[in-house]
C-alpha cells in the first residue's frame, strides 16, 4: 500500500504503539496528544503474553522484558490472609510465555524512544473529526488538518468516538473506585497477588527495581472523594489488612496515590467509519479485572498496521473491525463479570465465592485466561 498520512489522536499506550507500527511500515505518522508530556504516570501495569507478542511485533518486546519483573508468585487470598488459589505461573509461562509487570513510565520511555520525539505533537487537543470522502479532517485547538487515515486512541472519553459512532452510549460506572500507588524499594518482596474481601480488593505487584505497584478497589458512589486525602482513605480501608499490606503502605509517598472511578464502555456497533478507526479504550474501555485493557490496545495497534500491509485501505479497515470487535467484546464482558464477583459484599455470597476459589485447581485460572493469552499478530 502507498504511504499514508496518518494522524493518531492520543498518546497513550495504544496510540503510541499504533504510531510505531505504522511508522515502521513507512507511513507518515503523527501522534497528537493533549497533555504536555506523555507517560508521566506513577503506576504499574501487567503485561500478558498477548501484549508482549504485540510489543515484539513493533520491535520493543526485548527492551520491555529487560525492564520488567517476570514470574512473581501470585494468586488470591481471603481477607484473613489464607490462600484461596495460587496461580501456577510456571505452567502459564510454559504454555504461553511469561507474564510481566512494568512501571508505566518505563514502558512510555521505551515507546517514546521507538517512535521519535519529532512524530509526537504535545499540547494538541482534538475537538472533532469531519469524515469526508475519502480524506478526514481533524479539528484541534490550533486549527484543522487533513489525513488519509485517523486513529482514535483518545481513551475512555474519546472525541473521535463521537464521529465514528454518534449514538454510542456513554461509559458506565462499574460501581467501584480504584487507588493506585507505588512503594519505595522493598528488596525482599517477590510474592504478589490479590486479597479479596467484602466489596474491597487489594493487589500487590512487585516491579523490577524492587518497588511495588499496588492497587485497592472498593465499592463506592461515583465521584466520591476523601475529604482528608486519598492516602488517608487507603489507610483507613486497608491499613489492617494481612501482611505485607500495612508495611507496604508505610513505604508509599502519600502524594503519589492516584484514584480513578472504574468505567466500562457499552459495546459499540463498529470501530470504523470512513477512514477513521478506534482502538484501545476509545473502542472498548473495560474494567481492569483481567488486566487486559492495555494489552488489547497493543493488539489493536499491531493488527491494524498489519492489515494495512495486505490490502486496500477501506478493505483493511473493514477487516480490522471484523477481527477486533468480537474479541475485545468477549474479553470486556468477561472482565466485567469477574469484577462483579470480586466486588461482592453480601457475606453469604462472599463465603460461597471464597469456597469456590479454594476448591479451584491451580490450572483453572490460566485456563480462564486462555482466550486472552492465545493471541498472535496477523501474518
Ligand atoms: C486501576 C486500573 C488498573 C489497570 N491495570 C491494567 C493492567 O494491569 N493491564 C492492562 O493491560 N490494562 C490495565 N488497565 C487498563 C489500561 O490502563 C487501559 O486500558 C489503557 O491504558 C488504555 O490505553 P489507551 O491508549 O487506549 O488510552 P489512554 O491510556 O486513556 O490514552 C488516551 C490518551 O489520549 C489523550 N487524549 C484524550 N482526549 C484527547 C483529545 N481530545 N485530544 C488529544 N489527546 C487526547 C489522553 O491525554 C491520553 O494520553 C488498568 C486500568 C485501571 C483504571
Amino acid at each position: 500500500m502507498r504511504a499514508l498520512r496518518v494522524i493518531v489522536v492520543g498518546g497513550g499506550i495504544g496510540g503510541m504503539a499504533a504510531a510505531i507500527a505504522l511508522h515502521r511500515r513507512g507511513h507518515d505518522v503523527e501522534v497528537w496528544e493533549r497533555a504536555a508530556a506523555v507517560g508521566e504516570v506513577g503506576s504499574g501495569l501487567t503485561l500478558w503474553p498477548n501484549g508482549l507478542r504485540a510489543l515484539d511485533a513493533i520491535g520493543v518486546g526485548a527492551e520491555v522484558r529487560s525492564r520488567a519483573m517476570a514470574d512473581t508468585e501470585g494468586g488470591i487470598r481471603d481477607r484473613s490472609g489464607r490462600w484461596l488459589t495460587r496461580t501456577d505461573t510456571e505452567k502459564v509461562a510454559d504454555r504461553y510465555g511469561p507474564v510481566v509487570a512494568v512501571h508505566r513510565a518505563d514502558l512510555f520511555d521505551i515507546l517514546r524512544t521507538a517512535l521519535g520525539e519529532d512524530r509526537l505533537r504535545l499540547g494538541v487537543t482534538v475537538t472533532g473529526v469531519d469524515i469526508e470522502d475519502p480524506a478526514v479532517q481533524v479539528l484541534h485547538s490550533g486549527g484543522a488538518e487533513t489525513a488519509d487515515l485517523v486513529i482514535g486512541a483518545d481513551g475512555l472519553r474519546s472525541v473521535v468516538r463521537t464521529a465514528v459512532c454518534p449514538h454510542a452510549r456513554p461509559p458506565r460506572y462499574a460501581g467501584y473506585t480504584a487507588w493506585r500507588m507505588i512503594t519505595e524499594p522493598q528488596p525482599d518482596l517477590r510474592q504478589g497477588g490479590q486479597i479479596w474481601g467484602s466489596g474491597e480488593i487489594f493487589g500487590i505487584v512487585p516491579l523490577a527495581d524492587h518497588r511495588v505497584y499496588m492497587f485497592g478497589a472498593v465499592n463506592a458512589a461515583e465521584g466520591e472523594r476523601a475529604p482528608d486525602g486519598e492516602f488517608s482513605a487507603v489507610r483507613r480501608r486497608f491499613g489492617a489488612w494481612p501482611d505485607p499490606v500495612p508495611r507496604l503502605l508505610d513505604a508509599v509517598s502519600p502524594d503519589s496515590v492516584m484514584r480513578h472511578d472504574i468505567y466500562h464502555l457499552p459495546d459499540l456497533p463498529t470501530f470504523v467509519r470512513g477512514r477513521v478507526a478506534l482502538l484501545g479504550d476509545a473502542a472498548h474501555a473495560m474494567t481492569p479485572n483481567m488486566g487486559q485493557g492495555a494489552n488489547l490496545a497493543l493488539e489493536d495497534a499491531v493488527t491494524l498496521a498489519a492489515l494495512l500491509d495486505n490490502g486496500e485501505l477501506d478493505d483493511a479497515l473493514r477487516r480490522y473491525d471484523a477481527l477486533r470487535r468480537p474479541r475485545t467484546r468477549a474479553l470486556a464482558h468477561r472482565s466485567r463479570r469477574i469484577g462483579t464477583v470480586a466486588q461482592w459484599s453480601w457475606t453469604p455470597a462472599v463465603r460461597a465465592r471464597d469456597t469456590a476459589l479454594r476448591l479451584m485447581p491451580g490450572w483453572a485460572m490460566p485456563r480462564a485466561f486462555a482466550r486472552a493469552l492465545d493471541w498472535a499478530p496477523p501474518a
